[in-house]
């Protein structure tokens, strides 16, 4: 017999179907999802429901690091490393990928610009961070 758990991750996956465009949905399969999405939440409250322990653990920030930006391949692999820091002196604010080393340095006057073209990278870098083990 399936444990809450395994309700709760089961219901999760049907109300999110990978195969069906939202303009696809019905008023009906809404309705559907929504007393669906009520019943996981009254499910998720009991007391046996633990949350999956899976969950990375991001890494304490490098000093300097002032501004992080996870990359879109760090959203789609789930890898919290995959980032863009920031990194400000006195004088200079630089961006440098971690999983491309893609980089971009102006003076600190130009930090808009500097963190601007950090995110626009990070919304589109699908490199992916070498394994460290
Ligand atoms: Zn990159």
């Amino acid at each position: 017999m399936a444990d809450t758990t395994d309700l709760i991750q089961r219901a999760t996956q049907l109300l999110n179907p990978a195969d069906t465009p939202a303009r696809d949905i019905t008023k009906a399969d809404a309705l559907a999802r929504i007393a669906t999405a009520q019943a996981l939440h009254t499910l998720a409250k009991n007391a046996d429901y633990q949350p999956p322990a899976n969950k990375p653990t991001p890494e304490p920030w490098p000093d300097g690091v002032t501004a992080r930006f996870l990359t879109r391949g760090g959203i789609l692999t789930n890898n919290q490393n995959a980032t863009v820091d920031i990194h400000d002196t006195a004088h200079r604010s630089t961006a440098l990928c971690r999983p491309c080393g893609w980089a971009d340095d102006h003076g600190i006057d130009y930090r808009d610009k500097v963190l601007s073209a950090a995110q626009s990278h990070a919304g589109q870098c699908t490199a992916l961070a070498q394994p460290t083990s």
